[in-house]
């Protein structure tokens, strides 16, 4: 079967390639996977490049979400998924620790991701737990059906679960022309809040404004005194923030007294500088969700059943452009998700 590798850290020329490696055999409680299509997001990026917590294997085969058909299943588990469409939630766990019987799956201290720790979407074959297959409803298609799982149940982590917004408060959400923000100013929308989307690119004002009450525009990432013009002084009641150090002290500026700052990355780095009495003389709260839980992950996907929000593709691929899509993520002008269909 075709795949698409990563061989080393580098240029996505010279360092993505597409191999031709033996099928996987799916172990005792697992299945293979016949991929119709695999989302991109910034963590296959991230697998290129390196970032902290990476081991410096390769190659390494990423590619978190993956939608397709069953086309075999090991021993011990249910022989009736054969032929049947699915999504993944890419998560692997133990099943047994305090997180996991909480349901709190991301928590799990042995906790994994299809596409980071063990080798993802990016080919015609991929081995996944039984336990992460969750059947594609009918009425959804495969490219959609990949676009979604990582972007919007983070961003359902960040504005539902955590962040707690009600239909009558305020969201701000940083980078929403990208996959997570995009994802989270949606949902927020969705809620019946008021929204304030920031976004650096003028191209991209005029595509945010179907979800968003305001679109501040802000060449230099100064947005927290225009937060203010807007709402008359008083701040909002919820920030989405994955850009980290550039803005994290204006994202807590822009929050009211008792607004959360809700949070799953740090594209900009991770060493914030803030004033501490800025969280705590106002009364806000930092809250970390990096990723969704199962719970998450089935909420968001009904949402997208219910064509309340629906995820923005970019581009739809082969895999043999899966540099082209590396480089075109990596630049940033993008709007939305890009699909690879190996
Ligand atoms: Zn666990």
């Amino acid at each position: 079967m075709l795949a698409g590798e990563i061989t080393d850290y580098g240029h996505p020329e010279d360092v993505i390639e597409i191999v031709d490696v033996p099928k996987p055999e799916p172990k005792t409680g697992w299945v293979r996977i016949r991929v119709e299509a695999c989302g991109l997001n910034h963590l296959d990026v991230f697998a290129r490049l390196g970032h902290p917590e990476d081991e410096g294997m390769f190659p390494k085969r990423s590619g978190c979400d993956i939608t397709g058909v069953v086309d075999a299943v090991g021993d011990g588990t249910d022989p009736s998924w054969l032929n049947t469409p699915v999504i993944v939630y890419p998560c692997i766990v133990c099943h047994e620790c305090e997180y996991c019987l909480d349901g709190e799956h991301t928590l799990c201290t042995e906790y994994q991701i299809i596409g980071e720790h063990v080798p993802g979407g990016l080919a015609e074959y991929v081995v996944v737990p039984e336990w992460c297959l969750e059947k594609r409803p009918h009425e959804m298609d495969p490219i959609t059906a990949a676009a979604y799982p990582i972007a919007f149940t983070t961003a359902w982590r960040l504005v539902v679960t955590a962040g707690q917004l009600q239909p009558a408060e305020t969201a701000l959400i940083l980078g929403a022309s990208g996959g997570v923000g995009n994802a989270a100013l949606q949902i927020a929308s969705a809620q019946g809040g008021e929204t304030y989307a920031v976004t650096s690119s003028t191209d991209k004002v005029d595509r945010l404004k179907p979800w968003s009450t305001v679109v501040l525009h802000d060449p230099t990432f100064i947005f927290d005194t225009l937060v203010h013009e807007e709402t008359s002084g008083r701040g909002v009641d919820l920030v989405v923030d994955h850009i980290g150090e550039r803005t994290w002290q204006q994202s807590i500026n822009s929050l009211a007294g008792g607004g959360r700052m809700v949070i799953c990355g740090a594209t900009s780095g991770a060493d914030a500088s803030i004033d501490v009495r800025s969280v705590y003389q106002k009364h806000r709260r930092i809250i970390g969700a990096p990723m969704g839980n199962r719970r998450d992950f089935q909420q968001v996907t009904s949402f997208i059943t219910q064509d309340k929000i629906e995820p923005v593709i970019e581009d739809v691929l082969p895999l043999t452009d899966l540099p082209k899509a590396h480089e075109k993520i990596e630049n940033g002008d993008i709007f939305g998700k890009i699909v690879i269909t190996p």
